[in-house]
């Protein structure tokens, strides 16, 4: 686990930490969301954009027609692939969140329930707000947008599935939003960037830790939150064990974006207000990436 600088009771907490918040979702696979500039992802409250419905400018004769489709902007011909982790369905659906699927050189479950704080905020609920937010801002830069899921109620989809739909799209960046599940006493967050895999991650590790660092200073910036104090070095782990990483051909991290177990953090992550200015440095950091020569 080429875990770089921590020390080993670091990498343990990490490993702990893995287990309660890293995953994906079941079987029951929607079609991935795609929104674009004009296109509003909260329409309709629930869940946006019907699945599967393409609303950018390759497949969107009724937004063409509404006179509403814009693809200007500084990230218009970018693509960018917005996982929220875990799902409101798993649950439920043991069965099928526990089933092993590829994770690159081994297998793994296909998703977990995730962290939730300890007044009762699911990390499920946090990562699809987050993740709504941070499409919204992507969007208003001109940046075509797939999410890896349509709802929070659903099951899924598997961390594989949610790789494949970054491939797919031929994303320019993913990430896959996150909120710990750490030690009480630990705060901050942490950006994840995958290490290197043979015959996996080879090609994505150096853009991937760019995007790391520039997602990482923006949100420093943004969110008011410090590096984690419990794991990884200076907000920037690296890790081999994931799936949703390992499976990915495009540039992708992890955001783990605060500690849910921890009081303070909690705080934040519960805060409406504060989800709209930290998914706002979220897309700043990703624009920067993807704005680089
Ligand atoms: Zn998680």
């Amino acid at each position: 686990m080429a875990r770089g600088t921590s020390l080993i009771a670091v990498a343990v907490l990490a490993s702990l930490a893995s287990t309660a918040c890293s995953a994906v979702a079941g079987d029951d696979r929607p079609e991935p969301r795609v929104t674009d500039a004009a296109g509003d992802p909260r329409a309709g409250g629930e869940g946006g954009a019907p699945a599967g419905a393409p609303t950018d400018g390759s497949g969107g004769d009724g937004d063409k027609s509404e006179g509403k489709r814009t693809s200007k902007g500084p990230l218009a011909d970018m693509t960018v692939v917005i996982d929220p982790g875990h799902n409101g369905g798993n649950e439920d659906a043991p069965d099928e969140i526990n089933k092993l699927v590829p994770a690159g050189p081994s297998k793994k479950e296909c998703d977990t329930v995730g962290a939730e704080s300890n007044g009762g905020y699911a990390e499920h609920a946090f990562t699809w707000d987050f993740s709504q937010r941070l499409a919204d801002r992507l969007e208003a830069e001109g940046a075509t947008v797939v999410l890896t899921r349509d709802d929070d109620k659903g099951v899924g989809p598997c961390i594989n599935e949610r790789a494949k739909i970054g491939n797919d799209a031929e994303a320019d960046a993913a990430i896959s939003i996150h909120a710990d599940g750490g030690p009480a006493s630990g705060r901050g967050f942490h950006l994840i960037a995958p290490g290197e895999v043979e015959g996996f991650t080879e090609d994505i590790v150096e853009p991937s830790r760019q995007l790391a660092k520039d997602v990482r200073a923006a949100y420093r910036e943004g969110s008011g939150l410090p590096y984690a104090d419990y794991l990884a070095e200076d907000g920037l782990d690296e890790r081999t064990d994931l799936g949703g990483l390992n499976l990915s051909t495009v540039p992708k991290v992890f955001l783990e974006a605060g500690n849910m177990r921890n009081p303070a953090d909690a705080k934040k992550l519960a805060d409406e207000e504060w989800r709209e200015e930290a998914a706002g440095a979220v897309a700043e950091g990703i624009a920067r990436y993807l704005q680089r020569d």
